[in-house]
């Protein structure tokens, strides 16, 4: 087993990961940036190393760095965690150049689905379902581009071939605007993720977000842990989170989760991933594949007792999955509220000092978060501070629960969206399930 190991990420995460490997009995090299120097996560690991400034590109994201650390401390193996390096290709190869274990998936396979054209072409070739849409990347022709538009049918979506966060996406509803949207949507992508390359698909206009957790060993085993429904959405951002999505019969999930198992053979797949659907009149239709461990990864632990983090570490110590398909049961109904340090009604971040925090608890409740009384949230990364987990017998008990949770949470001090979630959980509309992805932002445009 590996001995020692690498959290190259910060916040919840780097505390979730150091909770999986202290199970795992691997010791391990917490990174941090100046800025948080001071939190609880880098006192609790075994060893902490401050690889730079608090600005993330000289220090999350400073790989040099993050080598030499990993060098110095003596660790076997490297843990990006989620968003910073998570999905660069480059790093993972790096990191095994380099002679450590990458947690996660080849090169090849982040660079294959992390470009979202490419990873479209694979997902067809392997039988899963897509978008209607161009067939890869646009080109510089008018009229071919018109072309294309007018077969798929408005409205239609341009998309950056590596975009993600929910940025470089552009709805067009005519004709009259399509040429200027490209040129448009070209420029964003080129200066947010220097790849202005872009596609296009069929807008649906009232989908759900509809994803299925994967994982995959080094020797072929393939399982899925069933689906998440990420519908609720700021900004093509997820606010909140389910497990199982409501309204999707057994038949539906066991046929989808096939399909993803399919893919992952057909791309020699390897570590945990998410494939991410749109779900619009019984269909469903693929939109990207993440290659890391999400957000909302542990409603998926509550209902299928699977530690997926554990998963990704022992995948990549070289161990074959302990499990087949027909052992993952589904238990229940889980949910996730993402906390935020920001205003409930303009959603400015809110950083600052936290004079009183005090988690929410009881059966069924769990918080993966870094924060504490006292405790400052930098003003330089991500706004979430705590992710409040709830499971349930069923949905109605999950709601009852997750209600519960958000009137004991107390985290005073700073501004929170912890009152958007109260409102939420307890809106009519919510608790019969099934909305689209505009069901919050629609709430929201009615307050
Ligand atoms: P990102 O990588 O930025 O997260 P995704 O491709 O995963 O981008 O899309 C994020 C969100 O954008 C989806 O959950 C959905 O809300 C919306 N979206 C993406 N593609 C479409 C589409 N073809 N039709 C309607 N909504 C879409």
């Amino acid at each position: 087993m590996i001995q020692k190991l690498v959290i190259a990420n910060r916040g919840e995460i780097a505390l979730r990961i150091q909770r999986a490997c202290r199970e795992l009995g691997i010791r391990t090299v917490v990174l941090h940036s100046e800025a948080d120097r001071d939190a609880l996560y880098v006192m609790l690991a075994d060893e902490s190393v401050c690889i730079g400034p608090a600005a993330a590109a000289d220090s999350y994201l400073n790989v040099p760095a993050i080598i030499a650390a990993a060098e110095v401390t003596d660790a076997e193996a490297i843990h990006p965690g989620y968003g910073f390096l998570a999905e660069n290709a480059d790093f993972a190869e790096t990191v095994e150049r380099s002679g450590f274990i990458f947690v996660g998936p080849s090169a090849q396979s982040m660079r294959l689905m992390g470009d979202k054209v490419s990873a479209i072409a694979a997902m067809q070739s392997a039988g899963v379902p897509c978008v209607p849409g161009s067939d890869g990347l646009l080109g510089n022709d008018p009229e071919a581009n018109l072309a294309i538009a007018r077969q798929i049918g408005y409205p239609i979506i341009i998309k950056a071939s590596g975009g993600g966060g929910g940025k470089g996406m552009r709805v067009v509803n005519t004709e009259a605007s399509l040429l200027h949207s490209i040129a448009l949507t070209r420029r964003e992508a080129g200066a947010a993720f220097d790849n202005d390359r872009v596609y296009m698909e069929k807008y649906l206009e009232r989908p759900r977000h509809v994803e299925f957790q994967i994982i995959a060993d080094c020797f072929g085993h393939v399982i899925h842990l069933g689906d998440r429904d990420c519908s609720t959405q700021r900004r093509h951002q997820k606010v909140l989170e389910e497990a199982p999505a409501p309204g999707i019969s057994d038949g539906q999930r066991e046929k989808i989760g096939a399909v993803c198992v399919q893919a992952c053979k057909a791309v020699d797949y390897r570590g945990a991933g998410t494939f991410e659907f749109l779900y619009q009149d019984g269909e469903f239709y693929f939109i990207e594949m993440n290659t890391r461990v999400q957000v909302e990864h542990p409603v998926t632990e509550m209902i299928t007792g699977v530690d997926i983090v554990q998963q990704q570490i022992r995948i990549a110590n070289g161990e074959p999955l302990r499990f087949v398909q027909q052992d993952i049961q589904f238990r229940g109904h889980a949910i996730e509220c993402r906390i935020n340090a920001e205003d409930a009604v303009t959603f400015m971040p809110s950083p600052g000092k936290i004079t009183q925090f005090h988690p929410p608890g009881g059966p069924g409740v769990r918080v993966d978060s870094h924060v504490y009384t006292n405790y400052s949230v930098p003003p330089y990364y991500d706004s979430m501070i705590a992710k409040v987990v709830v499971w349930g017998h069923d949905r109605d008990q999950a709601i009852a629960r997750m209600s519960g949770a958000l009137t004991e949470i107390v985290v005073d001090g700073i501004h929170t969206n912890i009152p958007l979630h109260r409102e939420v959980i307890a809106d009519k509309a919510f608790r019969e399930g099934c909305q689209n992805i505009h069901y919050l932002e629609k709430k929201l445009a009615n307050r």
